[in-house]
């Protein structure tokens, strides 16, 4: 069956990522104490200085967006994670005490959210994160507790995802209402336009209130060196149809406008690494393989990876704030 072997290209995507991440945690360039448990072990296959400098900026950029987020709602928000994989995001939050959530929802491919619910389950030090009472939702191939969800569903089926939400919704374990912040890394590239398009209009109708869209993926497809990349992501997941969205900063804002969001912003890992990353911060981890030798690498790289966010705030809770 043609649909179920393109799936699993892309789930396989999943892998990478975490092995890449996994790699950069044991290096030091940051630290996660729940990515291994999740994602099993590693193929300690070296991975290149640019690799997991990328990967840092990543997950350090997010992280402080998502911060501010929930900063700005005093707490009151909830996060929806979008083709979560085995990211630890909501495991990081829960650790840190100064930031909390109401609700927080993984989404992706049952085959993952089974793998990763059952670990979930399974593991003593990852469920006792999670209180749970008798009266918990039991969502098949997926999860429930008070303060977190995994669903399992395909994002380019709306109607599966509406059912799911509304689910949720039905239950006051979500309010369509609240501030809402949506995550997506690495993610909207395996989806043809129209599928991307239709999740962002699907979501900010139905969070139409006050809802942030953040974004990290990969742009400027369409030079000299993106097309090696996209020939390289292709071999690995053969069914990359979402390219015509990954080709300029423009093509990002302009997805977000015709997704109906109010505002949207977009930068590259360029910008961002030599804006607004904290010196001290890149010494270090520029120096954890023993320096780089040459910059040229890190700068092409990195021109073809971006952060982009939009938001709708129809209660300006202030969400122009949301930025770097
Ligand atoms: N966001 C995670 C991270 O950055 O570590 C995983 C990134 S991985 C490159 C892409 C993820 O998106 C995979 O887990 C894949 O299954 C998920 N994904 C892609 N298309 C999807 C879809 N249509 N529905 C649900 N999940 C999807």
């Amino acid at each position: 069956d043609k649909t179920a072997v393109d799936n699993s290209n892309i789930i396989e995507t999943n892998n990478d990522a975490c092995q890449c991440k996994l790699y950069a945690i044991e290096r030091g360039y940051w630290t996660d104490p729940y990515l291994k448990t999740l994602a099993g072990s590693t193929h300690n296959e070296r991975r290149t200085p640019e690799i997991s400098l990328g990967y840092y900026v990543r997950v350090h950029g997010l992280r402080y967006l998502i911060e501010k987020f929930i900063k700005l709602t005093n707490n009151d928000c909830q996060i929806i994670n979008l083709g979560c994989g085995f990211d630890t995001t909501v495991f990081y939050l829960l650790d840190n005490v100064n930031l909390h959530f109401k609700h927080f929802i993984d989404i992706d491919f049952d085959e993952i959210t089974e793998i990763k619910s059952s670990k979930i389950h399974r593991i003593p030090h990852l469920r006792n994160k999670f209180p749970m009472n008798n009266q918990s939702l039991k969502i098949p191939g997926g999860f429930h507790s008070s303060l977190y969800t995994i669903l399992p569903v395909d994002l380019r089926n709306l109607t599966q995802l509406d059912n799911q939400l509304k689910i949720l919704s039905n239950n006051n374990i979500i309010d369509y209402k609240k501030p809402t912040l949506f995550i997506s890394e690495c993610v909207l590239i395996y989806m043809s336009n129209e599928h991307s398009l239709n999740l962002l209009k699907y979501l900010s109708q139905t969070f139409s209130q006050c809802c942030l869209f953040l974004n990290f993926e990969q742009i400027n497809m369409n030079d000299r060196f993106g097309q090696i990349m996209f020939e390289n992501l292709k071999q690995r997941s053969c069914y990359l149809i979402g390219m015509d969205a990954c080709q300029s900063v423009n093509t990002q804002y302009e997805r977000y406008i015709n997704g109906n969001f109010m505002s949207a912003y977009c930068i590259t890992l360029n910008e961002y690494y030599k804006k607004y990353l904290n010196l001290n911060e890149k010494q270090r981890i520029e120096m954890i393989d023993g320096g780089l030798d040459e910059k040229e690498l890190l700068e092409q790289l990195f021109e073809h990876y971006c952060f982009s966010w939009a938001y709708r705030d129809e209660i300006n809770l202030g969400l122009d704030k949301i930025k770097f």
